[in-house]
């Protein structure tokens, strides 16, 4: 069999627990950040950690295809100490260049019904010498989220740590407005599907104009996610979006580019 033959042939097979487990210990998981932006200032403000596998086998696999096994099998619970961990030992560094930048995080359902999450967050606040407010914890909005998260408080106790949450992929979801008042939230994070069509039609248009008053007739600021181009660009900033993302400003990017990139941007 050609060497071609076995890394395709590897590619198909399904993704094993064992394998996510050696990846684990292996440090295959590695963080890519991709920054948030003032539209007002025009600065980078944070970044968001997106994860990575790159597996020696298997190459670059994306993260819908490995995060719901990591979920189904448990090993999500290692995972995320390890993400707390990764993520602000390089927040860390980023406040070398500087200190008001925050790092947002991706977290999921199961991980939010972890008994020890909000102690595991805590732990790597204090070892990596962080403030609270620094730290941005993402949770994409759905039925299930919102049900767990009224009801097991966990948005409370963020709260009282004063770690701020943002609701990922809005617009995707079940949120009602009702309960959206209800949940102790910093920021809206407009789906970028939204985007991807927003200048293709006057309705769309309004559509992601009438995302960007709800949220801010609730008191909280917008992101716009997935911005590709100047134009999308213009029309939000025109249209009063707070912050934005997207490959306009800056794919995602290891630490190593992402400190220059940020010094570059921030120096002005
Ligand atoms: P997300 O949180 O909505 O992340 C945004 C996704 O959009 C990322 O894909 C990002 O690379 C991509 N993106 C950013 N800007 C643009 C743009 O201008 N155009 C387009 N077309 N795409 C853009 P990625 O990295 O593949 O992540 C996919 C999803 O995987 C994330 O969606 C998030 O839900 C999940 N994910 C990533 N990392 C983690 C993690 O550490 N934990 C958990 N639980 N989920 C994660
Ligand atoms: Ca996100
Ligand atoms: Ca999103």
């Amino acid at each position: 069999m050609s060497l071609l033959n076995k890394i395709f042939g590897h590619k198909n097979k399904p993704i094993t627990i064992e394998e996510l487990q050696k990846a684990l210990k292996n440090r295959e998981f590695v963080f890519y950040y991709q920054p948030e932006w003032d539209l007002k200032t025009n600065r980078a403000i944070g970044v968001e950690a997106l994860m990575r596998w790159e597996s020696p086998k298997r190459g670059y696999v994306p993260p819908m295809e490995f995060i719901p096994l990591l979920e189904e099998s448990g090993i999500i619970h290692d995972f995320t100490y390890f993400l707390f961990d990764e993520t602000l030992s390089a927040l860390s560094e980023l406040h070398k260049i500087d200190p008001s930048l925050f790092m947002a995080v991706n977290l999921s359902v199961s991980q939010l019904r972890e008994n020890d999450l909000i102690t595991t967050i805590q732990k790597n606040l204090e070892a990596h010498n962080i403030d609270p407010k620094c730290l941005e914890c993402e949770f994409t909005e759905s039925q299930e989220l919102t049900d767990e998260i009224l009801s097991n408080g966990v948005l409370d106790k963020l709260a009282d740590l004063q770690i701020p949450v943002s609701i990922d992929d809005f617009g995707t979801g079940y949120s009602s407005f009702e309960r959206l008042k209800q949940m102790n939230v910093r920021k809206l994070k407009i789906d970028l599907s939204f985007i991807r069509t927003l200048m293709e039609d006057e309705k769309n248009k309004s559509i992601v104009a009438s995302m960007i008053k709800l949220g801010h007739d609730l008191g909280f600021p917008v992101l716009a996610e997935g911005v590709e181009t100047t134009e999308q660009q213009e029309w939000l900033k025109q249209n009063g979006c707070d912050f934005a993302q997207g490959y306009w400003f800056s794919r995602a990017l290891p630490l190593d580019q992402l400190k220059p990139f940020l010094s570059e941007n921030l120096k002005k």
